[in-house]
Order: C-alpha cells, then sequence, then structure tokens
C-alpha cells in the first residue's frame, strides 16, 4: 500500500493524556477492524497534533496483523481530486468500485469536504456501502463533527456513529518525551536542558515542535558548533520570526478556488454564474482583509475590474455574512486555512 507511510507507527507514537483515548481507541480498531463499535472512528484536533501519525499507524498495524486486508489511506483533498478527474474521464463507476472494495478506508483531514457538496454525495455512499459490510472507516478532522461547517446533515449524523476521540496539545513532559524519542531514532543527543527550553518555547504544535528542533540541528551542523542552551536561543529567536509570512492574492484565490472547487482561470474572467461570481467576491473580500493591497489592485488582479467592483463586492459579502448563516461558515472556515498557512 503505497500510501500508508511506514515511518508512522504506534511504536513511536508518544502516549500522553493528550492523545490517551485516541491511541487507545485506535490500537482496538486496529486489532480487530470494522469489529468495534468504533466505527467511524474519528480523530479530531488541532494542525500538528499527530493525527495524520495516528491515523496511519492504525493502518500499518493493521496490515502488520492482517497482511490480506485492503487498507487505503488518503487525505480528503486527493479524495475530492480524484472523484473531480473521474468526472471529467467518465470514470466515476471505476473510482466508486475502488473505494467500495476496500477493507479499511482512512480518510485524513475531512473537514476539506466543506462546500463540496459532490464529493460529499459520493462519499456519502462510499460511506454507506463499507458501514454496511462492517468494514472499517476512520476519519480524521480539525474540529469535532458537530462543529464541521460547510458539511452536509447526512455526512455529519454519520461521523457521529462510531467514537471521536480528541487529540489535544501534549503538556511539557509529553513534548519532551516526543523530541527525546524522535533525536533517538535519529541518532542525536542534545543537553536536556536545550530539550526543555525547545520544548517550552513551542507548545502549540508538534510539527513546531519537531520543526524547531530540525532547524536548530541544520544551523548547529552548518556552524560546526555544538548546541547549548544559549546558542539554543538564539537560533530560535529566528525560527519562531520565520514562521510569519505575508499572505499573497494569488494564494487567496487558489484557496478560494480549491474550496469551491471552482478552476482559477474562471474567477478572472468575466462569468456570472453564481457559484464563481461567490468564490471572486469572497476573494476580493479576503484580499482587502489580509493583505496590504489597493482597491484598484484587487480588481486589477481578478479579472480586470475597477475599485467600485472591489467596494460593492465586500459589501455585499459583508451583507451575506449577516444574514446567511451558512455562508458565514463558508467565509470563517477559509480564513482560518488562510490564517493556518
Ligand atoms: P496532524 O495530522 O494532526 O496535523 P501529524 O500527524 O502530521 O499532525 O504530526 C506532526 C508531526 O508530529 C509528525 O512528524 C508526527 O510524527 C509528530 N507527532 C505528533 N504527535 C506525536 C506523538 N504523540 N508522538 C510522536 N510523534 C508525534
Ligand atoms: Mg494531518
Amino acid at each position: 500500500d503505497p500510501q500508508l507511510n511506514q515511518h508512522y507507527t504506534f511504536d513511536n507514537f508518544i502516549e500522553g493524556e493528550c492523545n490517551r483515548l485516541a491511541r487507545s481507541a485506535g490500537f482496538a480498531v486496529a486489532s480487530k477492524p470494522g469489529g468495534t463499535s468504533f466505527n467511524p472512528l474519528m480523530i479530531y484536533g488541532g494542525v500538528g497534533l499527530g493525527k495524520t501519525h495516528l491515523a496511519q499507524a492504525i493502518g500499518n498495524e493493521i496490515k502488520r496483523n492482517l497482511p490480506d486486508k485492503l487498507v487505503i489511506y488518503v487525505s480528503c483533498e486527493k479524495f475530492c481530486q480524484q472523484f473531480v478527474d473521474s468526472l471529467k474521464n467518465n470514470t466515476i463507476n471505476d473510482f466508486v468500485n475502488f473505494y467500495q472494495a476496500m477493507d479499511v478506508i482512512i480518510m485524513d483531514d475531512v473537514h476539506n469536504f466543506a462546500g463540496k457538496e459532490r464529493t460529499q454525495d459520493i462519499f456519502f455512499h462510499i460511506f454507506n456501502h463499507l458501514h454496511q459490510s462492517s468494514k472499517q472507516i476512520i476519519l480524521t478532522s480539525d474540529k469535532p463533527p458537530k462543529d464541521l461547517a460547510g458539511l452536509e446533515e447526512r455526512l455529519l449524523s454519520r461521523f457521529k456513529w462510531g467514537l471521536s476521540a480528541d487529540m489535544q496539545v501534549p503538556d511539557l513532559e509529553t513534548r519532551m518525551a516526543i523530541l527525546k524519542k524522535k533525536m533517538y531514532s535519529d541518532g542525536i543527543e542534545l543537553p536536556d536542558n536545550v530539550i526543555e527550553y525547545v520544548a517550552n518555547q513551542i507548545d502549540n504544535s508538534v510539527r513546531e515542535l519537531e520543526g524547531a528542533m530540525v532547524s536548530l540541528l541544520a544551523q548547529a551542523t552548518l556552524n560546526k558548533k555544538e548546541i547549548d542552551l544559549n546558542l539554543a536561543k538564539s537560533m530560535l529567536k529566528n525560527f519562531i520570526k520565520n514562521t510569519h509570512k505575508e499572505i499573497s492574492m494569488d494564494y487567496i484565490q487558489k484557496l478560494v478556488c480549491d474550496y469551491f472547487e471552482v478552476p482559477v482561470e474562471m474567477v478572472k474572467s468575466k462569468l456570472r454564474k453564481r457559484e464563481i461570481v461567490q468564490a471572486r467576491q469572497i476573494s476580493m473580500y479576503l484580499a482587502k482583509n489580509h493583505t496590504k493591497t489597493s482597491l484598484k489592485s484587487i480588481g486589477a488582479f481578478f479579472g480586470g475590474r475597477d475599485h467600485s467592483t472591489v467596494i460593492y463586492a465586500c459589501q455585499t459579502v459583508e451583507d451575506l455574512i449577516e444574514t446567511d448563516k451558512k455562508f458565514k461558515a463558508y467565509v470563517q472556515d477559509i480564513q482560518k486555512k488562510l490564517k493556518a498557512s
């Protein structure tokens, strides 16, 4: 299974208060896929907290115990892309049959279904088919099912069927244990006070924690220096600074277009189709609020429009946010992605 990454195992997943329920439910599912009441198993939590690691570990463990099981790991994003491709190529049946033939499906980041109604429909049918034949479904998401915006009610109600287990930010000790485990497997040694310092500074995500350590090691190697606490302090300053980058209009456009499944070219075109106008107006609104670009330049970027069009677009979006709950949820969801980048 090329989609499974062998590096993510239960062995190298550190257990802590922050992930105990999710980990043990995951382990139960891995020993008896489809045979527990944890179906689907939904693992949710913030960015970089180990959701993908745990979900992959479950898949790898199943393959280790039951090598004949067909296990597929797929990100929601990739699934959506495959669906769009299958529409284009007239191969929807193959697409559906492929997924319905699996014993275990692991779908990562299902919050990315938001706004993609057609893909949700297809997944709804695949989900039902697998669930009815007691096949195991494992999902990850950045929020619990009750807070997922832009997903159809009938799909959400199924996501709530099994067990939802959250992943929280690990406490200091767990963060230190994660760093030590990682260093050990890479054959690296660092003084304890450096590990503690790094774990103290980075307290929002395991991914950033690892990133900080990698950056520290890279700089030390480059400068041929031993890492002590002082060096760690000065190096980490740069790491924390570098993670704040500016948001570009290109990026906003790509994010909005992906979200609503509309091709990028169309947003810049003269088309007046509803979903395209909506994507265009939201893009303009986000560009006004999240970049330092002038209204004139924003209009020019989105298909050579003038600044009054941008003002009108922003007004429309603001009105809709006031009056339309679903629309408001869409915009908030996109804004969150923008800030997470
Ligand atoms: P998410 O999918 O929640 O955004 P990931 O699973 O990609 O997060 O985790 C980010 C990084 O942190 C990965 O390299 C992963 O191996 C590591 N990681 C997260 N949690 C743990 C843990 N409990 N033990 C060991 N490594 C972890
Ligand atoms: Mg992930």
